[in-house]
Order: structure tokens, then C-alpha cells, then sequence
């Protein structure tokens, strides 16, 4: 990375900075992205995981962001990550006196329905209450009169940022993770390189580029001052958290979405044997990469779920995990409430020419992408023409190069867990298991994740660290909590003797994400 002179450095590897990376490599540029910590380690694995048109922005008039986001859900689930990108099927009651009426819900989603052309199969349905309860009893039934089912999609946010940084590496970009930008070496105004220190190595250096793009997200001012000491604040931080319990704890039937008192929406999402809960939306000042659920966030949530689903009871002692996240939303200056602030992103260009780009919506992460390349090719000069990550499929969606039927040594759930994460990409790992058979067994009992996958995340994947794999190549920190904690000691055994860590090493990095999922628990 020193050594070259770049077209293009972004800074930040969340899915604004992966995705600018691809688009921009795989239309020509030479490109070098630096991450801080670990490819989706901020917000971009802290989402709700929804790749969804929101369909809360009708109601605000937000028409043309909520058609946006549905095209690009639409190019992602059926052309560009379909291995990544899957249909969730949502049950929405609907109280006499609050929230959206029946016809109101009615109207929106048939509105949300054309805009995503959805196929007939797929297209909502109002409900009855007596339907609805068939559906879910566990429903708060007072002035219940009816619901809507309707169809969204969700995505593993984690793994989409990563394959975007795959890709990018594919098309020659330089990438890297643990790698910090500490300063800007600037000539007069314009900005001749970035300074940046390699944390695994403690090494020093420049990178040198014609461009730079910011893509810090909730940290993109902090890089713009290291531009313009004088930059006002572009983004406004708001926390979203998110609750995990066990399914025998809150046995749901299928995905709910309940509202509060305010008509703020919280999403229950049933996974295998979790539940996923959330979000919150409060003003955030504090420590930014300390970033947790405290005790307001769960009182909160554990009021929403008793109020609408109040036969079952939950305390704070069935959380098994937990996530909380920055939203880096547009800085609008007339004192709205958070949820009140519109998801569009932030894109500004400073007096140097560095391009920063914060927030938005992981749903349209590309197309915001393609916005910021764009015009990155105007000033070089060059047609922008079309982008090709309209088509071009992710790496797990295309076929891998000296394919072979490898994957057929896994069957069952395996087949299934593996398929789901990496796509076409599980023959990577099944040709590890080819070398090392040992490895085709889970890494804890009832742990959805094999031995081989820890090789295949080191070698594949850029992973570093036990986190590195358990909560953003395979998510198990909140998909399967108590079996990740199992699963720690085998994953760092794994990694030791692939990366030749002594044992001080692989204690500690058992102990770090043993005690990371307890404070989670404990919030
Ligand atoms: P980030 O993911 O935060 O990436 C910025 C990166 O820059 C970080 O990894 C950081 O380490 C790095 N960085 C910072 N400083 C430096 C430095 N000095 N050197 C190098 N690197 C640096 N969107 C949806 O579409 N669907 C949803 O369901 C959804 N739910 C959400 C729920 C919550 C609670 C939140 C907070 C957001 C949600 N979003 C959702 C929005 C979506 O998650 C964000 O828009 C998106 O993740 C922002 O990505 P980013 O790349 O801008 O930021």
C-alpha cells in the first residue's frame, strides 16, 4: 500500500466504504481501503439486519427513498447476493385508536407491493383479528382488529460488507483491515496522503492517492477535522439497540412487528432457537466504540414486548445477548425526534476534494456507492457510464474458479448453515475438510459452525482474531450466543496453530470474547 499511488483511499471499512471500494475497482480504478478495526466491526454488523423499502417512511411521505430501497432489495435478493439476502415474512397487528388503521396499512402496502413488483404470492394480506391471533396468540387483544402480512427481506450485514471488500480485493483492489488513519499529510490544501498505523504490526506509513474518500461513519467528522480543523458537525449519533432471547423464552411464532406507545416500530424476529428484538432510537454522546445496550434501552424493550405480546414474561435474566449501534443521521438543525430524521445519506466534498459519505441505509449501500463514484470519475475525467454492481453478482452468487463437487462432503444442516453463509464460496471450505477431515465436526455441540470455516475465515476471509470470527464472518455472537461461548476455546485451539499464537495468546482471546458476551448479558 505504500508503495503504490492510488486513483482512489477510502477510509473506513463499513459497508459505505466496501461498497464504494468494488464499485469503484470493478470500474477501473486502482483503489487501497483502510479499516480501523475489522470489516464491519461498527455499525455495519450492528444493524437490524433488514434489507427492507421501510415501510414506516410512507406515512412521512418518504416515497421516492422507500422506491429506492425496494429496487435495490429486489437486485439484491434476486440477482446480486440471493446466497445473502432472504425473504422475511412479517405479521403486523393493528389496534383500534393507535398506529395505523387497517385501511391506512392496507393502502401503504399495496403501494410497497408495486413499487417492489412483487409477484402475487408474495403480495400482503389484511387479516382479521380472529386470523391474526390464529396466527400468533400470544398478541395483546385488546382493540385488536386485524393485521397485515407482509413480505420484507433480511440480510447477515456483516457477511454483505465483507463480500463487498472481497470483491474489491478480487478486482484489485488493496485492502486491508486493523489498519487506522491517524492524520492527513496535506500540502497547502490539497491532501497528499493518508497517515496510517498497521495495529497488528505497530508499523507506521503512508498511502498515497489522487482521491480520498471518507467513509467513517459515526467517526466521518472526526476525519473531515483532520481536513478542516474548523468542519462543522455533519451527522447527528443516535443508538440502536438490539435484544436477544432464547426461543423457549419468547416462543414466538413467526416475525412480529409491535409499536410503542409513540408509534415507533420494534421488530421480532424469530431465528432457529433466538429471537432477535429491536431497535431503539436515542440521542448518543458518549464513548463510540463502546457502544452497549444499558438499563433504559431494556427497560424499554422488555415494555414493548409485554405490552403487545403480554402472556409472555420476560425479565432481564433470559437476555442471551445483545448489539448496539451508531446511526450517523443527517444533522437537520429543527430539533425532530431521531426516528423523525430521514435514513438518506450524507455526501459532502471539502476544499481538498475528500468526498465523505455517512449513513443511509444498508439496503441501498450500493447505489449510494454508485452516487460517490460517479462523481469521483467526473473529476478524473473520465464517463461514468453504468455501474456493473447493478448485475455483477457478489462472490458467493458467481461460480468459483476450479470448481469441483467437494461440497457434496456436507449434508443436512451443515449443507444448509454453509450454503447460507458463504454460497457458492461453502466449496472453499469443503475443500479444506478434503485436506483435514477432522475439521468437518461442529466446533461445540449444537454449534451451527465446523472447524474447517476457522481455517477457511483465516486464509479467505482476513480474520485476525476469535471476534473477527464469531461475531462478523459467522454472526454466532447474537444468531447463537450460548453456543458461540462453547465454541471459543476450539475456535481460538484453531487459530493458534494456524497463526502461531503461544498460549497466553489463546487464553486471552477466550477470556476477551467470553467476557465481551457476558457484559452483552448483562448489558
Ligand atoms: P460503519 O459501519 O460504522 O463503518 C465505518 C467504519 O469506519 C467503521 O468500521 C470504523 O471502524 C471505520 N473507521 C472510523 N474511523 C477510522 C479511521 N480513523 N481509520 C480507519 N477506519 C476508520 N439499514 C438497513 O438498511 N436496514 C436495517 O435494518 C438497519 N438497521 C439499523 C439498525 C441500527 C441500530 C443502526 C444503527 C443502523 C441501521 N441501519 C439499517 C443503517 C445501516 O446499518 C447503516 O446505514 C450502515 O451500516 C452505515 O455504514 P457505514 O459504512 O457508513 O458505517
Amino acid at each position: 500500500m505504500s508503495r503504490e499511488e492510488f486513483d482512489l483511499c477510502v477510509i473506513g471499512g463499513g459497508i459505505n466504504g466496501a461498497a464504494v471500494a468494488r464499485d469503484a475497482a470493478l470500474r477501473g480504478l486502482s483503489v487501497a481501503l483502510v479499516e480501523a478495526g475489522d470489516f464491519a466491526g461498527a455499525t455495519s454488523s450492528r444493524s437490524s439486519k433488514l434489507i427492507h423499502g421501510g415501510f414506516r417512511y410512507l406515512p412521512q411521505w418518504h416515497f421516492l427513498l422507500v422506491y429506492h430501497a425496494l429496487r435495490e432489495r429486489e437486485r439484491l435478493r434476486h440477482r446480486t447476493a440471493p446466497h445473502l439476502v432472504r425473504p422475511i415474512r412479517f405479521l403486523f397487528p393493528v389496534y383500534k385508536g393507535r398506529g395505523f388503521g387497517r385501511l391506512t396499512m392496507d393502502v401503504g402496502l399495496w403501494l410497497y407491493d408495486i413499487f417492489a413488483r412483487t409477484p402475487w404470492s408474495e403480495r400482503h394480506r389484511i387479516l382479521s383479528s380472529k386470523a391474526a391471533l390464529q396466527r400468533e396468540p400470544a398478541l395483546a387483544t385488546d382493540n385488536l382488529t386485524g393485521a397485515a402480512l407482509y413480505y420484507d427481506a433480511w440480510a447477515d450485514d456483516a457477511r454483505l460488507t465483507l463480500e463487498n471488500v472481497l470483491d474489491a480485493g478480487m478486482h484489485r483492489a488493496a485492502v486491508a483491515n486493523y489498519v487506522l488513519v491517524e492524520g492527513l499529510a496535506k500540502n497547502s490544501d490539497r491532501i497528499e496522503a493518508v497517515r496510517v498505523r498497521d495495529v497488528v504490526n505497530d508499523e507506521r506509513l503512508e498511502i498515497h492517492a489522487h482521491h480520498y474518500v471518507n467513509a467513517a461513519g459515526p467517526w466521518v467528522d472526526d476525519i473531515r477535522r483532520m481536513d478542516d480543523p474548523g468542519a462543522r458537525p455533519s451527522v447527528r449519533l443516535t443508538k440502536g439497540v438490539h435484544l436477544v432471547f432464547p426461543r423457549r423464552a419468547l416462543p414466538v411464532h413467526e416475525p412480529i412487528v409491535l409499536s410503542d406507545e409513540a408509534d415507533r416500530i420494534v421488530f421480532v424476529m424469530p431465528h432457529d432457537r433466538y429471537v432477535l428484538v429491536g431497535t431503539t432510537d436515542t440521542d448518543f454522546s458518549g464513548d463510540r466504540r463502546a457502544v452497549a445496550a444499558d438499563r433504559n434501552d431494556i427497560k424499554y424493550l422488555l415494555k414493548v414486548l409485554g405490552d403487545g405480546l403480554p402472556k409472555i414474561t420476560l425479565t432481564e435474566d433470559d437476555i442471551a445477548s445483545s448489539f448496539a449501534g451508531l446511526r450517523a443521521l443527517v444533522v437537520s438543525g429543527d430539533g425532530k425526534s431521531p426516528s423523525a430524521v430521514p435514513r438518506e445519506e450524507t455526501i459532502l466534498e471539502s476544499a481538498s476534494g475528500m468526498v465523505s459519505v455517512a449513513g443511509g441505509k444498508l439496503t441501498t449501500h450500493r447505489e449510494i456507492a454508485e452516487k460517490v463514484v460517479d462523481r469521483l470519475l467526473k473529476k478524473l475525467g473520465r464517463s461514468a457510464g453504468r455501474s456493473p454492481t447493478r448485475t455483477e453478482p457478489l462472490p458467493g452468487a458467481r461460480e468459483i474458479e476450479g470448481d469441483d463437487d467437494s461440497n457434496t462432503a456436507f449434508a443436512g444442516d451443515t449443507a444448509r448453515f454453509l450454503e447460507a453463509r458463504y454460497g457458492t464460496r461453502a466449496r472453499l471450505v469443503a475443500r479444506i475438510v478434503a485436506e483435514r477431515p477432522e475439521l468437518a465436526a461442529p466446533l461445540a455441540p449444537d454449534c451451527p459452525a465446523i472447524g474447517a470455516e476457522v481455517i477457511h475465515a483465516i486464509r479467505n476471509e482476513m480474520a485476525h482474531c476469535v471476534a473477527d470470527f464469531l461475531v462478523r464472518r459467522t454472526s454466532l455472537i447474537w444468531r447463537y450466543p450460548l453456543e458461540a461461548e462453547a465454541a471459543a476455546p476450539a475456535v481460538a485451539r484453531i487459530m493458534a496453530s494456524e497463526l502461531g499464537w503461544d498460549s497466553e495468546r489463546e487464553d486471552a482471546e477466550v477470556s476477551g470474547f467470553v467476557s465481551d458476551l457476558k457484559r452483552r448479558r448483562a448489558a
